[in-house]
């Protein structure tokens, strides 16, 4: 975690550095001054100054003040402001980092907690960079020169006054410990809030559709009163910490103000010196009050930078292969699965022993009942869970020896679950291809057959979709996510269960236009309606992950296994349509 930090601050060390050196000037002057002043007292007192010298000693004490001034704005920009230059970056490393994460990270995640890390933990971490880095100079260097000061001006004044000192250490040490110990509590309950709101309203339609409403109101609350409780528990100790140092500062100063002024009266001590003396310990005590808050602030920092540490040690699981994108830009679209078997992390096999061979440029299909395997195999094509070595080779070559990027260019996606962006329908259409030019969104817009949806809306393709914006039907949206597969022109592209909420005549119009502008292509569909497959190359019926027919279509039928009777089905069904 040290190294995590040091990382974060090595770019900026310079700018610490003149700042740490401007709080060290300001308070060098801070504990210079009181001196000033018993030199100007004592001089009245013993009648050594007149009143030009008087005039000379207070110009030196106000161009000081004035320095010090300067000193102060040059810390805040160099230490806080660094602080807030930091987290940006560390937000930005945080989000590369969130891009870079394997899919079967985010399955064991919550977003809530996420949205909390990314928000509650960097803040923490700025806080430490920040004020926390000010606190500790701030602290060691006043406490220390002050400490000196006052022993020069009279040791056994030194002992007394800070005699009450330890207790408000440890009083202070004791609570930020609690304190720490609450934050974490108040942290977790933080996430599970934000982590109910952002499940409930992403799915607010199941919500309202079973009439829960009233128990994720009362899920809600308990949730928002338990970091309620949270909090107060928090804020209860924290709130001790000040009242309960100002009562140990003010013991200090009743003893120096006692003891002090019998000395005076003794005339063992000059006015002058118990002067400065109050002032050396007034610099003193407010680092002091202050470093309660201080323990507390690191503390709580610290849970915040071990958890984002743990977020950034996360493994990548699916990473570049070993050869690089210059040898192996393109693909041509051969397909092999060889032996392959796959299962999830903590799931039995969901694919065993698939042997397939897929030509370049053939159309083929895989069908199958739910859960047999199928999007598994689309979503091993595009590597968003790593097979096993030597078991699914593209062009002859190990799928896991591609570089990614080459993989995602050449191989297109339109999935199951289509999720479209808040943003223009040209801007979701040419989300794979950013440099499109309008031309051939239009292009691939009417080869997805949405062509004329696009054109009746009031703006047309630059109408936003998804939040604020206008909102598509089911198949309005699949048609924009072909067209968004369509768009890349890519040697391989998979269909997903893609036009299951098209009708038959659009699916018939979208199948005739791929038909004529893929001919070179690899095309992999994944389809419940035979009618979408039946003229397809090869054909596999999947059931629990092995494959149990293929086939072209005729040949299944006649095969008289799960496809011939789920082809008599969906006859059967076509034939009492149009009956109806
Ligand atoms: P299909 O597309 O044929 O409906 P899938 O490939 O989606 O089937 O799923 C195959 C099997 O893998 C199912 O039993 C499903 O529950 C399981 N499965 C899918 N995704 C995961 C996952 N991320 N972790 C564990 N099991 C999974």
């Amino acid at each position: 975690m040290r190294k995590f930090v040091y990382l974060l601050v090595k770019p900026y060390r310079k700018r610490y550095l003149i700042g740490i050196m401007a709080l060290l000037f300001v308070n060098f002057t801070q504990s210079y001054i009181p001196g000033l002043i018993r030199n100007t007292v004592n001089g009245i007192s013993e009648g050594l100054l007149d009143s030009g010298g008087i005039l000379k000693e207070v110009s030196w004490i106000l161009g000081l003040a004035l320095f010090m001034a300067i000193g102060r704005w040059a810390w805040r920009i160099y230490v806080m402001g660094t602080s807030r230059i930091i987290e940006c970056d560390l937000r930005e490393k945080l989000y590369l980092h969130f891009e870079t994460l394997s899919q079967n990270f985010y399955n064991n995640q919550k977003t809530g907690d996420l949205m909390a890390h990314a928000t509650n933990d960097v803040g923490a971490v700025r806080q430490a960079l920040g004020n926390g880095v000010l606190l500790t100079f701030d602290a060691i260097s006043l406490i220390a020169m002050s400490f000196i000061l006052m022993l020069k001006t009279n040791p056994s004044l030194t002992i007394y006054s800070l005699l009450p000192l330890p207790i408000m250490v440890f009083v202070s040490v004791f609570l930020s410990r609690i304190i720490g110990a609450r934050f974490r509590v108040v942290q977790e309950e933080f996430a599970n809030l934000t982590g109910k709101v952002q499940e409930n309203i992403s799915g607010i339609r199941v919500v309202k559709a079973f009439g829960q409403e009233k128990a994720e109101i009362e899920n809600f609350r308990t949730a928002n009163k338990k970091n309620f409780q949270a909090q107060i528990a928090m804020v209860r100790i924290a709130n001790l910490m000040r009242p309960l140092s100002m009562l140990v500062g003010a013991a200090t100063f009743i003893v120096v103000i006692w003891y002090g002024g019998s000395l005076v009266i003794e005339g063992t001590l000059l006015f002058g010196d118990l002067m400065a003396f109050t002032m050396y310990l007034g610099n003193m005590t407010w680092p002091l009050l202050n470093l309660g808050w201080l323990f507390n602030l690191l503390n709580r920092s610290k849970a915040s930078m071990l958890r984002l540490w743990e977020l950034f040690s996360a493994e990548v699981e699916v990473k570049d292969g070993c050869l690089t994108n210059s040898v192996l830009d393109k693909i041509s679209g051969d397909i092999e699965f060889r032996n392959l078997s796959f299962n999830y992390p903590n799931s039995d096999l969901v694919l065993e022993d698939i042997n397939w061979k897929i030509k370049k440029g053939s159309k083929v299909a895989i069908v199958g009942k739910t859960g047999s395997g199928k999007t598994t195999i689309a979503e091993l094509l595009l590597r968003v869970y790593n097979p096993n070595p030597r078991e699914l080779l593209i062009d002859g070559r190990d799928i896991l020896e591609y570089p990614l990027k080459t993989l995602r260019d050449n191989i297109s996606e339109v999935p199951q679950e289509n999720f479209l962006f808040s943003a223009t329908i040209a801007e979701n259409i040419a989300f794979g291809k950013t440099d499109a030019a309008i031309s051939e969104i239009e292009t691939a817009s009417k080869k997805a057959d949405v062509y004329d949806n696009i054109m009746d809306f009031p703006e047309k393709f630059q109408t936003r979709v998804g939040e604020r914006g206008v909102t598509l039907s089911g198949g309005q949206k699949q048609r924009v996510a072909i067209a968004r597969a369509l768009i890349k022109n890519s040697p391989v592209l998979i269909l997903d269960d893609s036009l299951s909420a098209v009708d038959t005549a659009t699916e018939d119009l979208i199948l005739n236009n791929l038909r004529a502008s893929s001919e070179e292509k690899t095309v992999i569909i994944i389809a419940h309606r035979i009618s979408t497959i039946e003229d397809c190359d090869d054909i596999i019926v999947l059931d629990e992950g092995r494959i149990i027919e293929r086939g072209k279509h005729q040949e299944l039928v006649a095969l008289g296994g799960f496809y011939a009777e789920l082809y008599r089905m969906q006859l059967l069904e076509e034939q009492i349509k149009q009956y109806a």
